[in-house]
């Protein structure tokens, strides 16, 4: 074991430090980055919090949340890269004359142009928002690696472009080409929009519900409930046997966002319960006023992506899935039923995210595999 208790005396004598950390002030509130208060006694496991926090942020050790560090570990052993999938078959398909329906690719570019700006929405708003209000070590830690996972995501959607030879500035300028698509973007920017502001602090009751709304608007909103009618209608293609590649990766993304959104609702809950002040029956009723808005801008959505619907997929059916979702993440925040009970329209979504990594292609994939930037379709 090491011993560091004679560490003081062994330190080479420095001039005095003009710049020592008030702790009364707003500024050394936990981003991490204030001055060191030379001397100041080791963290303890009641100094730490959510929000709002005074204790150093940038010592991990003693853990609070456990649960935050589990879904750290969690992500670590999911890692996988996009380029480890094989698109031949995809390639070959959406080369083909008649293997899709114009419907078909009509869905399919949409969808990817919705997740293709996504991921980088979401990554930001961890990035400049979440991440600097969160003043705690462990879910600094997970937003980290959520940080990468989501430029994994962003990358996924690179390599799909090159593969099947898409147009890049369609499908990365979608969401703000395709009105359906903007006016879900737009609906999570202005949840975050202020957050941004360099002025803006966490620490009364107005900014704390604010930072409260970001969450829920990108947590619960947009990767619990848009990226889940997203992953459904790719899936649902990959179970006919169509664009089998971009539906494995699509699985991966999944596995990914389930862990999102569970640390997500942790944060969310645990805020609530140390800020029980927060979370007012006006609170709620807002909240409950988001969850309708983020279903209706997915069924406008739904019906501009399947203005006819395809073979076990259409925007009823998607309305339908929006709904069973919004309920259960209304539930896992503590929140009533939201819309109407209604039966899961895609049982079969529930399988797709217990993928197994070992059943799948990290043993079988193959080693002379190319992408579609090298291949000739002459
Ligand atoms: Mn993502
Ligand atoms: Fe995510």
């Amino acid at each position: 074991m090491l011993d560091w208790s004679d560490t003081a005396a062994t330190t080479p004598k420095l001039a005095p430090q003009p710049a020592v950390a008030d702790d009364s002030a707003a500024g050394s509130l936990s981003h991490g980055l204030g001055a060191i208060t030379r001397g100041a006694g080791r963290v303890s496991v009641d100094e730490k919090a959510m929000i709002n926090c005074r204790a150093d942020v940038n010592q991990l050790l003693p853990l609070k949340y456990r649960w935050a560090w589990e879904k750290y570990l969690a992500g670590c052993n999911n890692h996988w890269m996009p380029t480890e999938v094989s698109m031949q078959a995809d390639i070959a398909l959406w080369k083909s004359r008649d293997g899709l329906t114009e419907d078909e690719r009509r869905s399919i570019k949409r969808n990817l142009g919705f997740f293709a700006a996504s991921e980088s929405l979401v990554a930001n708003n961890i990035v400049l928002a979440i991440y600097r209000h969160l003043t705690n070590p462990e879910c600094r830690q997970y937003l980290l690696r959520q940080a990468f996972e989501e430029a994994v995501h962003t990358h996924t959607f690179q390599y799909i472009v090159e593969s099947l030879g898409l147009d890049e500035g369609e499908l990365f300028n979608m969401y703000r080409e395709v009105p359906s698509i903007t006016d879900k973007a737009a609906w999570a920017l202005k949840h975050t929009q202020h957050l941004d502001d360099p002025d803006f602090r966490t620490g009364t009751l107005e900014a704390d519900q604010a930072f409260l709304r970001d969450l829920i608007a990108f947590y619960v909103c947009f990767e619990g409930m848009w990226f889940y009618t997203g992953f459904a209608q790719i899936l649902s293609l990959g179970r006919r046997n169509k664009m089998v590649g971009i539906a494995e990766q699509y699985q991966y993304i999944l596995r990914d966002e389930s862990i999102h959104l569970n640390f997500g609702i942790d944060v969310i809950n645990q805020i609530k319960n140390e800020n029980p002040h927060l979370w007012t029956r006006a609170f709620q009723d807002e909240v409950r006023v988001m969850l309708t808005e983020a279903a209706a801008l997915e069924v406008a959505y739904a019906r501009d992506t399947m203005p006819r619907g395809f073979l076990g997929l259409n925007a009823a059916l998607c309305e339908q899935y929006m709904r069973f979702i919004g309920n259960r993440r209304g539930a896992q925040i503590g929140l009533g039923p939201i819309f109407p009970e209604t039966e899961n329209p895609f049982p079969w979504m529930s399988e797709a995210m217990d993928l197994k990594k070992e059943k799948n292609f990290f043993e079988t994939r193959v080693i002379e595999y190319q992408n579609g930037g090298a291949l000739s379709w002459d």
